[in-house]
């Protein structure tokens, strides 16, 4: 199937990009588990000579990536890191890059502890502040980096406005959608160039695997990232790819669930005596509500709190008795997980800067899975009560 623009997101999600094996039928793409392609003749090949340039399972899960999002060319990576990685390397020493200052901490310790290194310059500002960012714009600024709902604050960045703003200065807006996902929200019709995703999370969905992709529709930059990926190298395997594709498919029906399953643990923690705050764009008073009711489809399964015993022993204490809930990285799967930001996903970034964007000692972040709500608000309630 090619990409019919009138078919709505959960038939894409199924069906976008795809269609039957030729040489089977089957339904989904075989496991292409080779390295090399026979060729008749020297350079006279089916389109894939060499499974680094391209594997049929890889080029399936690209083109459903390519159309999940709204975009024409998609590109699948062993990580979300090596797709950041690659992004990265579209720059030149000497290029700026401006960033939200509340990023995943992955792609912090890749700006600041080796691109830094090759001569890139990075700003970190609070995006949901248009002249804060104006004002770090100079002749040298390339780049703007987002990610929306971010990690862990959860704050909310309007993705049209810095199209607009990238637009006018002929930036590059990169947008890091693993949080939002392609269901719930799709940069590349708000003005983003590069959509990112690590498909480790909610587009896997089942903590099975590792794999990061991007989208693009500008064919001279899709032919340049394409050319990083295969230079480079940092492609995903056929089986990732495959279980990646199989995972997409359910996409729609799984943020439906994580959506209101976030709603109502939100809800608890807002109200019980040990929270002091919630984290969550779905709150009427949360400052990106309104900007996430335009440019989402629901507030996502992510829900951080503090606590008011603001310590790190108090945070430990609750998240070390959870029961339902597993103490573990990473976000995204059917599962709940529970994280302490401060020593686990985010500890690579300097303490001062952590505080700054209210990753306090006691903030405990959420990936809210698909278990009955009842079932995971007593697990809280119970782990809270120590
Ligand atoms: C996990 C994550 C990444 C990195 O992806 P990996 O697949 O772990 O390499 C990048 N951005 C965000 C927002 C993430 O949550």
């Amino acid at each position: 199937m090619a990409n019919p623009k009138h078919l709505k997101t959960e038939t894409l999600l199924i069906h976008g990009g795809q269609s039957p094996d030729p040489s089977t039928g089957a339904v989904m793409p075989p496991i292409y588990q080779t390295s090399t392609f026979a060729q008749e003749a020297p350079g006279a090949h089916k389109g894939y000579a060499y499974a680094r340039a391209k594997n049929p399972t890889r080029t399936a899960l690209e083109n459903a990536l390519a159309s999940i999002e709204g975009g024409t060319y998609g590109l699948a990576f062993g990580s979300g890191m090596a797709a950041v990685d690659a992004v990265l390397k579209l720059l030149h020493p000497g290029d700026e890059v401006i960033a939200t200052n509340d990023l995943y901490g992955g792609t912090y310790r890749l700006f600041t502890k080796i691109f830094a290194d090759f001569g890139i310059v990075f700003h970190f500002v609070d995006m949901q502040d248009m002249a804060a960012i104006s004002s770090c714009i100079t002749p040298k600024t390339k780049m703007l980096w987002v990610e929306t709902p971010t990690n862990p604050m959860l704050n909310i960045f309007d993705i049209a406005a810095l199209g607009k703003l990238a637009k006018v200065h002929q930036l590059l807006l990169v947008v890091d959608n693993t949080f939002g996902t392609p269901y719930l929200q799709n940069p590349l019709a708000l003005g983003a160039h590069i959509v990112l995703h690590s498909a480790t999370k909610y587009l896997g969905g089942h903590s099975d695997l590792v794999l990061g992709g991007l989208v693009v529709n500008d064919a001279a930059l899709a032919e340049r990232l394409y050319f990083i990926q295969n230079a480079s190298g940092a492609i995903s395997g056929p089986m990732d790819s495959f279980l990646a594709l199989r995972g997409i498919k359910t996409l729609h029906v799984r943020m439906d669930r994580h959506g209101e399953n976030a709603e109502k643990i939100a809800h608890f923690l807002e109200k019980h005596p040990s929270v002091d705050r919630v984290y969550w764009p779905g709150f009427s008073h949360h400052p990106g509500h309104d900007i996430a009711k335009k440019q989402m489809r629901n507030f996502g399964g992510m829900v951080s709190f503090s606590l008011k015993n603001d310590t790190k022993a108090a945070a430990f204490r609750v998240i070390s008795h959870l029961k339902v809930i597993t103490l573990a990285e990473s976000l995204g799967g059917v599962e709940s997980l529970a994280g302490h930001p401060a020593t686990m996903t985010h500890g690579s970034i300097p303490e001062a800067t952590r505080k700054e964007v209210g990753i306090v000692d006691s903030l405990i972040r959420l990936s809210i899975g698909l278990e009955n709500a009842a079932d995971l608000i007593d697990d809280l309630e119970q782990a809270l009560e120590r």
